[in-house]
Formats: structure tokens, sequence, C-alpha cells
């Protein structure tokens, strides 16, 4: 069975699979900002 979650980034929609907590480096810088930024820009279609 495949282990999914939603992408770590508050703004993201994202799922993603196995251990990893975002689904782009986007979300990932985006999470480590001081701005918390509620936009998504990772470019999936889910965030479009
Ligand atoms: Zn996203
Ligand atoms: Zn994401």
């Amino acid at each position: 069975m495949e282990e999914t979650n939603k992408c770590g980034h508050a703004g993201c929609n994202c799922i993603v699979k196995g251990d990893d907590k975002y689904c782009s480096a986007i979300c990932q810088s985006a999470e480590g900002a001081d701005v918390e930024e509620l936009v998504c820009e990772c470019g999936h279609p889910s965030c479009a």
C-alpha cells in the first residue's frame, strides 16, 4: 500500500507520496520563509 500525505505547505493542496514532506522544493523553501505564503506556487495542477 502506498502512503500518501498532503504537502506540508499550508497553501498547497498537492498529495505527496512516500516519506517526502513537500511536493516540491518551492513548497519546502516557502515553509521556511519568514513571511507565510498562503498561495502555493509549485505549479502543480491542483494548486493552479
Ligand atoms: Zn502546491
Ligand atoms: Zn506543495
